[in-house]
């Protein structure tokens, strides 16, 4: 019987629960002056608090991506040795952390918001080379690994929508092709880098399309994916939950990969979620306002088997892109 609070690993890290902290946007930030001790000291509240493995907020890959105000950039001088504090603050309380990165507009070489169609092998490569420029900082800032944001609305996900990416050459047309960019990507991070690779993956309308995209990312080195949804509405099924749907799909992966997978979102008590990591072979859960509300509710958790999130999910803080709880 599996349960949250099992010592288990993601991959090679060794995790002493099943439940990933997936960090939403950044707010206390200081643009000028770096990270503030307000985001220290919410980091050490979650690595107190027996999370299994903390993921940041996302950290933009390029600057004219600003997805908050408060927004961390890969590329501002003081990333490594800001992130390294965050980073020793989670390893003295034994808890791995990743890095989330990601874009959502292509404009590089000199090129803006370029289409999937008319990247050019140049732009592939320029990506590609910015991904692994990005996975050293990551290294050296101390993680243990860096979550790609190839899900959601984020470019590299459009790359492997088959509505999206129609392209005639080796990157699109087939599955395969059209995921070869993103396992390109994997393979330069692994051969640069010690890091674990974690892939952010949507379910698309085509869901054997997407089971073949998540099987192609495991048998190509990604070592943990998280599944998600891509954010439109006619994505999703008449009469069908988009949380049952994602359920469904992610426990279809986990039972065709050999990697852990994390089913994110719309989880709130223990009871709930220990149901489903034994009514599946999902294995981790991945939480996000509940740790808004409360970075370190994990601790109460552990006193109390049946206890839930006291987030209410009225997702102000996601809306507003704050890393605080708006309720109070
Ligand atoms: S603002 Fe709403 S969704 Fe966000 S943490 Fe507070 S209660 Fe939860």
């Amino acid at each position: 019987m599996k349960t949250i609070f099992d010592h288990t690993k993601f991959g090679s890290l060794p995790v002493s629960s099943r439940i990933i902290r997936n960090g939403l946007w950044e707010s206390q930030n200081d643009s000028a002056k770096g990270l503030t001790q307000e985001i220290y000291d919410r980091y050490e509240k979650m690595a107190e608090s027996d999370v299994g493995v903390i993921v940041t907020e996302l950290i933009s890959m390029y600057d004219h991506d600003r997805f908050s105000d408060y927004t961390h950039y890969i590329n501002t001088p003081s990333f490594i040795r800001d992130f390294k504090e965050v980073t020793e603050v989670a390893h003295e309380h034994h808890v791995p952390i990743l890095a989330q990165i990601g874009f959502v507009n292509c404009n590089v070489n000199g090129k803006q918001m370029m289409e999937v169609n008319d990247l050019t092998i140049e732009d592939i490569r320029t990506i590609q080379a910015d991904y692994v420029v990005a996975a050293k900082k990551i290294m050296f800032a101390g993680f243990d690994g860096v979550e790609l944001c190839v899900g959601n609305n984020f470019y590299l996900s459009r790359v492997m929508n088959p509505f999206e990416n129609t392209r005639d050459d080796d990157y699109g047309g087939s599955t395969y092709n059209r995921v070869r960019m993103i396992v390109e990507i994997i393979q330069l991070i692994k051969k640069t880098t010690d890091l674990h690779v974690h892939c952010k993956v949507n379910l698309y309308q085509d869901e054997d399309d997407s089971l073949e995209i998540c099987r192609i990312l495991a048998d190509n080195g990604a070592d943990s994916l998280q599944i998600t949804k891509f954010l439109s509405p006619q994505y999703f099924r008449k009469g069908q939950s988009n949380q049952n749907m994602l359920v469904d799909f992610a426990d279809r992966v986990a039972r065709s990969v050999d990697i852990p997978v994390v089913l994110g979102g719309g989880q709130s008590g223990q009871d709930q979620i220990n149901e489903l990591l034994n009514s599946t072979e999902i294995d981790f859960i991945s939480m996000q306002r509940p740790f808004v509300k409360n970075p370190g509710f994990l601790s109460e958790w552990v006193d109390d088997p049946h206890a839930k999130s006291e987030c209410k999910t009225c997702n102000n803080c996601y809306w507003k892109k704050q890393s605080v709880c708006l309720i109070e």
